[in-house]
């Protein structure tokens, strides 16, 4: 009687196993993805200097035969070598578009010296190929709740013929970037396969987590646009990267692809929050799913890289439970 139990308690076991596979095999639905890349060129960073990190980004998406990228320029008055980098992106045929010259923050700065960053960012990247006029407001801000000077740029915006670069998928890709970063100048050892493992699985799911947020408010799953920056960590997991949005079943598609999704509407331009575009469609609806942003939360981050042993090489056991207390002897 009792082997009988145990038998069919294994039964079971197997059978909500399979069930439960099948649940999340089902909730991971393929999507179209863009790849955007902000504040190109950035300075030599934690591993790459600047030109090579071009070099790597261009090449690792021609060896994976991507679609087109953008790149979300901020060219600093051309200074250096940034103008240069940002024309061998567009030779390769991926786009520029404008994220400001010198990235102000529309929280802080008055209207117009915003304006005149947008304005001095177009005449020195007009002449680029694959040029396009998308703007992309630096950390998102759209201004806020100062109503009149969010006006103001929209007018500006509108009239001078930009259409928004908006994200469907926001990610903290700079906050892992500025982790191994400062492991590297602690002079920690860095498991760079390890951490590249870590990255695409946070990548993959954050597309899943606004893809479910995605069909909940739209009824379908909307082509996403990924808001990555032109760092260190992204130029050398490009290649890891592509293959796990690809093994997710996901496909990447050109920029212009996403301007003809519905959800790209111009008339969502003029949104007061037209940048996190979902978010945008769910405020004007009143939805009322919430989107499961735990990859925006650093805690939720450190806590997650202290778990896979990447921070403080898993040195200390109190790192699992306390990533403030691992930071303070490490
Ligand atoms: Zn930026």
């Amino acid at each position: 009687m009792d082997r009988l139990r145990i038998e069919y308690v294994r039964f079971v076991t197997v059978v909500v196993a399979i069930f439960l596979t099948q649940a999340v095999a089902v909730r991971v639905q393929a999507a179209k993805v863009v790849l955007s890349f902000d504040d190109a060129p950035l300075p030599d960073g934690w591993s790459l200097a600047g030109n090579e990190r071009t070099e790597r980004l261009i090449e690792a998406l021609k060896v994976k035969g991507a679609s087109p990228v953008v790149f979300y320029a901020t060219p600093r008055d051309g200074t250096g070598q940034n103008l240069e980098r940002l024309r061998r992106y567009g030779e390769a045929g991926h786009f520029i578009a404008n994220h400001t010259n010198d990235h102000p923050d529309l929280g802080s700065v008055e209207a117009e010296e915003f304006i005149e960053s947008i304005a001095n960012a177009d005449a020195l990247l007009a002449s680029l190929p694959k040029y396009k006029k998308w703007f992309r407001y630096p950390y998102l801000n759209e201004g806020g709740g100062a109503e009149e000077k969010a006006l103001l740029v929209k007018a500006y915006l509108k009239e001078s013929g930009y259409r928004s670069g908006y994200v469907t998928v926001e990610t903290f890709d700079w906050y892992i970037d500025r982790r191994i970063s400062d492991e590297a100048a602690k002079g920690n050892a860095i498991d760079e396969a390890a951490w590249i493992r870590f990255y695409v699985s946070m990548i993959v799911e954050s597309i899943e987590l606004y893809d479910n947020f995605a069909v909940s408010l739209l009824g379908r799953s909307p082509v996403h646009v990924v808001l990555l920056h032109e760092n260190d960590l992204n130029a050398l997991s490009l290649p890891e990267l592509i293959d796990g949005l690809r093994e997710a079943g996901h496909t990447l598609v050109s920029p212009e692809t996403a301007f003809s999704d519905p959800i790209a509407d111009a008339k969502w331009d003029q949104h007061r929050f037209s940048q996190r575009r979902l978010l945008a469609i769910a405020a004007e609806r009143d939805h009322a799913g919430k989107l499961d942003s735990r990859w925006l939360d650093t805690d939720y981050i450190d806590q997650r890289l202290q778990a896979a042993g990447l921070l403080c090489q898993g040195e200390y056991f109190f790192c699992a439970w306390s990533p403030w207390l691992c930071e303070q002897f490490c």
